[in-house]
């Protein structure tokens, strides 16, 4: 007698979790955050944006009330990404060192300039469709910080809003 894997129960579940020189810890910008130990050149593909795909309906009725989710809304505007992957840890900031870039349905997290080890992963949520009341602050620091991680034609629309 011996014992065994149940090969098909085990190790099926697929790892959400992105290549494993990507690290979280303690943030700066927000309570947690995403850091590579390795240095990563402009261009790569680091990490892929994963978690359950909901309607904005389903999204909507789970998270109402919630302040801050992992919501990622996908370019089709009727799905997004409700993010538990590492990708999820990835700070907001004004002047980031990632974009976000939509290929074939998923979701990647991409460098736009050479990033050193050590350093933390940003990139520029570009909120949108947030609550009048919630001005989503940002606390980047970058020297050209709008203030909030709302888009900036998010920001213009709720301007108009608030106007009387
Ligand atoms: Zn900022």
């Amino acid at each position: 007698m011996r014992q065994g894997t149940r090969k098909k129960a085990r190790h099926q579940r697929k790892s959400n979790f992105g290549p494993p020189h990507l690290v979280i810890r303690r943030s700066k910008i927000e309570s947690e955050g995403c850091y590579t130990l390795q240095p990563i050149a402009t261009g790569t593909h680091i990490v892929e944006y994963t978690g359950p795909r909901l309607t904005i309906e389903e999204a909507d009725a789970l998270y109402d009330n919630h302040r801050r989710t992992y919501l990622f809304g996908l370019t089709d505007g009727k799905h997004v990404i409700d993010g538990e992957g590492v990708a999820a840890f990835i700070n907001h900031c004004c002047d980031p060192n990632c974009e976000v870039d939509e290929i074939d349905g998923r979701v990647w997290i991409i460098a736009v300039r050479d990033i050193a080890a050590g350093e933390e992963l940003t990139y520029d949520y570009n909120l949108y469709d947030g609550d009048q009341d919630d001005a989503a602050q940002c606390f980047c620091g970058a020297g050209n910080c709008r203030g909030s991680m709302y888009s900036e034609e998010e920001l213009e629309r709720r301007a108009k809003k608030d106007a009387p």
